[in-house]
């Protein structure tokens, strides 16, 4: 068993979305949001359709990419985006 803490409030096994892109291709995760209703997405920065939805754990994500407990704060109806894997994330609000 890994006691490191868990990053999110969110329980491990929590849902979420993700992309085929990130998760067989190997694209890194460049769009991150936390959608009003609590639900998380973690896609590459590229544009999708409902067959490249992808559904995995948290503790799944955070395998693929540990560095996203550092997003873990993102609020409801936040989102972050970055240019590309070297860059900063930018955060952002949601439009209503
Ligand atoms: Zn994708």
């Amino acid at each position: 068993m890994n006691n490191q803490k868990f990053p999110f409030a969110d329980a491990p096994d929590t849902a979420c979305l993700t992309c085929r892109h990130v998760l067989e291709d190997n694209k890194p995760i460049l769009y991150v949001s936390h959608d009003e209703d609590g639900y998380w997405q973690f896609l590459c920065g590229g544009n999708h359709t409902e067959d490249d939805a992808r559904i995995v754990s948290l503790a799944n994500v955070l395998s693929i990419d540990a560095s996203m407990g550092d997003l873990a704060e993102l609020d409801y109806g936040e989102y972050a985006e970055a240019e590309d894997e070297t860059s900063d994330w930018n955060v952002r609000y949601m439009k209503k």
